[in-house]
């Protein structure tokens, strides 16, 4: 949070409150690493990204190293492919470069449903909905997942397998 504080000491000028002082670039060349970490943290992800494009565009080394950390080439058919996926199953971050394992995998094929006995004196009328993110993130054991009676919004998986790389279209299924 002081970094964050830091920042906007940066851009601020003290004349400013006197009169409107348009906010304007000075020398960047003295400002130490952990101010543009701080600015990467609190920067709006759809700017972020414009940034990168941009970057992508002006500096060739700035495009070689982000095509090494986010594409990856598969070996046998050389098709390019993005290296960071969310798997379809467990909804976790994962490399798509690595070696794969046959357990790397932990999760439900079923869905999670309310299980009212924990909710005893729960009134949907004055309390609001039972199935929310909030309560399942808050109130785990309020949950069950129907494929193996499994207890517990944060209860693992009762399969195990590879992870599967989401695509657009298993998206827009699961919504
Ligand atoms: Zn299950
Ligand atoms: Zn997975």
């Amino acid at each position: 949070m002081a970094e964050a504080a830091d920042v906007i000491d940066l851009t601020l000028d003290d004349s400013s409150d006197e009169e409107e002082q348009p906010v304007v670039h000075g020398n960047l060349n003295d400002v130490p690493r952990a101010h543009l970490l701080a600015a990467i943290d609190t920067v709006p992800e759809s700017r972020l990204r414009q940034i990168i494009k941009k970057l992508v565009d002006e500096e060739p080394a700035f495009e070689r190293a982000l095509l090494d950390e986010l594409v990856t080439v598969k070996k046998r058919t050389h098709e390019a492919m993005s290296r960071w996926g969310i798997c379809d199953n467990c909804e976790e971050e994962f490399d798509v470069s690595e070696l794969h394992y046959e357990d790397e995998c932990t999760y439900h094929t079923g869905d999670l449903e309310v299980d009212v006995d924990q909710f005893a004196d729960h009134d949907e009328r004055c309390h609001g909905p039972m199935d929310t993110e909030e309560n399942r993130r808050s109130f785990p054991q309020g949950f069950y997942w129907n494929c193996c009676e499994g207890q517990g919004a944060d209860h693992p998986g009762c399969e195990v397998g590879q992870h599967v790389p989401r695509t657009p279209e298993t998206k827009r299924r699961r919504i």
